[in-house]
């Protein structure tokens, strides 16, 4: 049987796909690609419809951070000229949740830079969540503090939150090439006190900081473990005066072809497409709408996404609908679940928890057959070891652009 039919006919039974299928989808050429978003676009259209969900960040605190995550623009002796500030009062906050509520979001995630918050931290937050629920009582809120100590999550739930943010990032045998400061088990504890709390737990990856397929498909059988309701998919964007700056791992192409994997192995959990979506999807952002079924809206905590009205547009012209707050994110059986918790749902590059064609000489064989495309059968791409094209990407520095505008600025957010 094809592949891509084992996949889908799996993704429509909630049912989870093999390791060697999981790579198969990340060993798929070029000339498969659009059978690959076809196929997961299946499964994405079973459990949440044509139906994008927009989440909006607000940076409660930005940079300053004593830990070495290498990825992040807000580490410990980061170069980059990002903003820096320090706690958002309440209401500031909630004025820049606000813009997000009025663009078309329906969760708002509160982030901030650090370790993990203070009993202290969790007051400002508890105020911020309430000045937001103040001001509409419908909107989502998750909370991405870093990590958790005893009771801090059962605070943060008896305040308001909906959710908690905490990303795995990459598996566990990398982990520590990444961060030393703190340890995968950290983080995997702090998503298992959110959980225990009730409160919906938002947990993801980050893919291009030099990963091996292999590293991508455990810590996305990883998060499947931890059973999350959202899963945020980043793509690396190497900021100047960071570890990775270097690190142009990614192609559209590639993204793609990620995203279409955590679908596969997470079918009915809120997919996001998270931080570095302009800067490696570019022109092929549509096609992943078509596997996630989740976007931030405007802009990321320390980078500047395109213009939120430009995020609407995509959408529309795709043929696809903004979720409206009265809407439910996740399927009928896993919202059940998460009664109690809420949704589905957080989260970006950092914070956290948050960045072809023809094979040999075009010419001599594209031009004439017009041969149908082959089938994608496990064999075939387990045997073809990598990607055919598409693996390597030019380092777009221009399309990186500090964050200058909303929150800790004087000039109105991009929502
Ligand atoms: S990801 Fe979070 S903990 Fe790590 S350096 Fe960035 S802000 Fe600090």
């Amino acid at each position: 049987m094809d592949l891509l039919d084992i996949l889908t006919d799996k993704g429509l039974r909630r049912e989870l796909p093999t390791r060697e299928e999981a790579l198969a989808v990340l060993a798929t050429t070029d000339d498969q690609l659009l059978d690959v978003v076809a196929a997961a676009g299946r499964v994405r259209r079973q459990w949440f419809g044509r139906r994008v969900k927009l989440n909006y960040l607000v940076n409660l605190k930005s940079g300053l951070c004593p830990e070495d995550c290498s990825y992040c623009s807000q580490r410990l002796g980061s170069k980059a000229e990002i903003l820096k500030y320090t706690w958002l009062k309440p209401d500031q906050a909630a004025e820049a949740a606000a813009a997000g509520v009025a663009g078309g979001a329906k969760r708002v995630c509160l982030v901030a830079s650090g370790r993990g918050p203070t009993d202290r931290d969790i007051d400002r937050v508890a105020d911020t969540i309430a000045a937001i629920k103040d001001a509409d009582a419908s909107v989502e809120v998750c909370a991405c503090l870093g990590l958790l100590s005893d009771n801090q999550a059962e605070r943060l739930k008896a305040a308001g939150a909906d959710a908690y943010n905490h990303n795995l990032n990459t598996s566990e045998s990398t982990y520590g090439d990444i961060t030393t400061t703190h340890t995968y088990a950290d983080r995997v504890d702090t998503v298992a006190k959110a959980h225990g709390a009730g409160l919906s737990a938002c947990s993801g990856l980050i893919a291009g900081m030099g990963e091996s397929d292999e590293d991508l498909v455990d810590v996305v059988f990883a998060l499947r473990e931890l059973d999350p309701d959202s899963v945020p998919v980043n793509f690396l964007i190497p900021f100047e005066g960071t570890p990775l700056a270097e690190e142009w791992n990614l192609t559209p192409q590639r993204c793609l072809r990620i995203l279409a994997m955590v679908r596969f192995v997470c079918p009915d959990i809120e997919v996001r497409i998270a931080g570095g979506r302009e800067v490696h999807l570019r022109s092929m952002q549509p096609l992943g709408l078509h596997i996630a079924n989740s976007i931030f809206l405007g802009d990321y905590l320390t980078s500047e996404g395109q213009a939120g009205q430009a995020d609407l547009d995509m959408i529309k012209d795709a043929g696809f609908e903004v979720e409206g707050a009265e809407q439910t994110t996740l399927p009928r059986h896993r919202a059940h679940a998460a009664a109690g918790g809420g949704c589905g749902g957080h989260q970006e590059e950092g914070a956290c928890g948050t960045g072809g064609g023809c094979g040999t000489a075009c010419g001599t064989v594209c031009g004439g057959h017009g041969e149908a495309p082959e089938a994608v059968e496990t064999a075939d791409v387990e045997s073809a070891g990598t990607r055919a094209a598409g693996t390597e990407d030019e380092a777009r520095t221009d399309l990186v652009r500090v964050r200058r505008r909303g929150a800790g600025t004087e000039l109105a957010p991009n929502a």
